[in-house]
């Protein structure tokens, strides 16, 4: 083992491994066979890189994306390590490149993507060289129930058969149960020993407030909290994507749109932009995500509800990889519920799959108006044993919610529901309880039942907020015809009978939690501090831009944080700084030193 700690030191310049990453390393490089469950962040690259290294002949990657594909080598060839690609974006005289200096024995890793790796041809190639392993990134692509799946990687059993003596590797950050068996079962990893991790992300902060304006709102939160960070803003349609990227933009944030009906180029460029360069906005739908790896988003902010707790944590999941804080914040209302519910009734879906899907949707919105914590609610959905009540690090943990006792405004907001025949939607019903003479209250005689004007007492604001959580609650539900109205349930009928309390949760205040925040050393900074910052910085986009790769591949923030806390004058200080492997002291300690002393 000793070995694997000299080489990450040594190459990748970190002082410790983490998490599991070395019993996994010990397993892999001593010829073992393992699937790697970890959250995103959790550092699954490594646990492959390592022993690459440390055993005889090539690491064949598989890979289903080729940006990231190339992302990963970008880095590597960065410290010094050989590696390859190997996918259609090569010419063929790039191609035939690689494959003689695998031949060769020239490189250790080699990054590949599914439908090539299938090939009569290349299983031919790499039977000619030694291999040191198999690694199968993103694994869950073999799900056929999850949204990243991807035929080609059902076929990837035939590694096994073809080279039963070489290990595999598979790791994924999908953190739910039939996931992870449906892996084992289509790679055939039954003997594989499996690393499951605690998918807690500790470094990012739960918020979800209640949606007023949502564009306002990201607004205020973004100048408050994150005003030149990198961050991705979810939205559902695509519509709504480009409205919103053209509104921050107009706002003065450098913000670009991303969804699967641009076209190509538009798209790619975008996420380059964002990838490339600092402090990028990224609005888009659920179509972008999978395998971008940048480490230094600091927030994911979602203008609508996700349909699943999964879907959230996936998303909420792409901000902070880097372990410094991030905030994952969403805005939800009433209409995100009735909107969800009604894409699930109208969708062509056979019965099973509603039900799945409604399942999914109710432990969606059972987070979202839960007044105990939200780590440890998302936790225990994925089956981790969770042992503490609180995590400091949530809305709830940080600005606990209070609790009031409101059957009789539920009774009252029930009976109104059905005195007006079940047909109209909540507006309405907050204009018949609050006694407004709207034109459309005058129009169906409803200043005449009994339940107008019975809710004057709550602010309208307020009972926007009970009517989201008797719906959330499914006291009430959408009709089939998609028009938002309301109608009562089975469920409900005990309310209106008075045999059971409902307890809600109060409208909280829109408090900002920045005073709160965790102390992100940034903050901290004495002016001479920030400028050291800042210069390394520009040094480091220099750099970036120069060797055409994002600026995280040179050093990540975390390293210039310690840069500046350290403030490093000799080559041997500068070793001891995270992040700063043989290479790139070798490469970038004369720069560094002369800004650290200059300063
Ligand atoms: P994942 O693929 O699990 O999302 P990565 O492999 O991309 O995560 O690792 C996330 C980040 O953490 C990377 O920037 C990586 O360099 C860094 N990292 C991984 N292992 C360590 C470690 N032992 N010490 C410090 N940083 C690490
Ligand atoms: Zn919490």
């Amino acid at each position: 083992m000793s070995e694997a700690l000299h080489i990450l030191k040594e190459i990748f310049g970190y002082p410790a491994f983490r998490g599991q990453q070395a019993e996994v390393i010990a397993h892999l490089t001593q010829g073992g066979d393992c699937l790697v469950l970890m959250p995103t962040g959790g550092g699954k690259s490594l646990c492959y890189q390592i022993p690459a290294l440390l055993r005889d002949g090539v690491a064949i990657v598989v890979s289903p994306l080729i940006a990231l594909m190339q992302n990963q080598v970008t880095a590597l060839h960065e410290l010094g390590v050989s590696a390859a690609v190997l996918n259609s974006s090569l010419s063929l005289q790039e191609a035939t490149a690689v494959e003689q200096n695998l031949l060769a024995g020239e490189c250790d890793l080699l990054y590949v993507a599914p439908e090539r790796l299938l090939t009569a041809r290349f299983l031919n190639l790499i039977s000619h060289v030694p291999i040191a392993l198999f690694a199968i990134d993103e694994a869950h692509c073999v799900s056929q129930w999850g949204h990243d799946f991807r035929p080609e990687y059902i076929q990837l059993s035939v590694l096994h058969e073809r080279f039963p003596q070489v290990p595999r590797i598979a790791l994924t950050a999908t953190a739910d149960m039939e996931t992870r068996q449906e892996i084992i079962e289509r790679l055939g990893l039954n003997t594989a020993r499996v690393f499951v991790s605690s998918f807690d992300r500790p470094n990012i902060r739960y918020q979800i407030v209640d949606k007023t304006n949502s564009r306002s709102q990201l607004l205020a939160f973004i100048q408050a909290e994150h005003p030149a960070d990198a961050g991705i803003v979810y939205c559902l349609s695509r519509k709504k994507v480009e409205e919103t990227a053209a509104w921050l933009a107009e706002q003065g944030l450098r913000a670009v749109a991303y969804h699967a009906g641009m076209d190509m180029q538009d798209r790619s460029l975008n996420q380059e932009k964002f990838l490339r360069e600092d402090g990028v906005i990224m609005v888009a739908t659920i179509a972008f995500g999978m395998g971008i790896d940048k480490p230094d988003v600091r927030f994911v902010a979602h203008l609508d509800l996700p349909k699943s707790v999964e879907g959230y944590y996936q998303e909420t999941g792409r901000a902070g990889r880097d372990g410094q804080a991030a905030n994952a914040w969403m805005v939800y209302g009433l209409g995100d519920v009735i909107q969800q519910r009604r894409m699930i009734e109208e969708s062509e879906a056979h019965a099973k799959f509603k039900q799945v899907a409604t399942r999914k949707l109710e432990a969606m919105l059972s987070l979202c108006e839960t007044i105990t914590c939200r780590r440890m609610r998302m936790l225990s959905y994925f089956g981790e044993a969770v042992t503490a009540q609180s995590c400091g690090n949530c809305d709830i943990c940080l600005n606990p919610p209070k609790v009031w006792d409101a059957t009789i405004e539920v009774q009252k907001a029930l009976s109104c529901v059905y005195r007006t025949g079940q047909t109209f939607g909540a507006g309405h019903l907050i204009d018949v309880l609050r006694g407004n003479l709207t034109d459309r209250v005058k129009e169906w005689h409803h200043d005449r039942i009994s339940t107008f004007g019975i809710g004057k007492d709550l602010p309208e604001k307020n009972w926007r907020a009970v009517f989201r959580q008797i719906v959330a609650l499914g006291l009430l539900t959408t009709d089939s015809e998609g028009h938002g109205a309301l109608h009562l349930t089975e469920a409900s009928r005990a309310i209106l009978k008075g045999q059971q309390p409902v307890l809600l949760r109060q409208q909280s205040k829109p408090e900002r939690l920045s005073d709160k925040r965790q102390a992100v050393e940034l903050k901290a900074f004495d002016d001479n501090e920030r400028a050291l910052w800042e210069q390394l910085r520009v040094w480091r986009a220099k750099i970036a831009k120069e060797h055409g790769v994002p600026a995280y591949v040179i050093f990540h923030d975390s390293t210039l944080l310690e840069l500046v806390r350290l403030r490093p004058q000799t080559e041997d200080d500068l070793r001891q700084v995270t992040g700063v492997g043989v290479r790139k002291l070798d490469k970038y300690g004369h720069d560094l030193i002369e800004i650290l002393c200059g300063i």
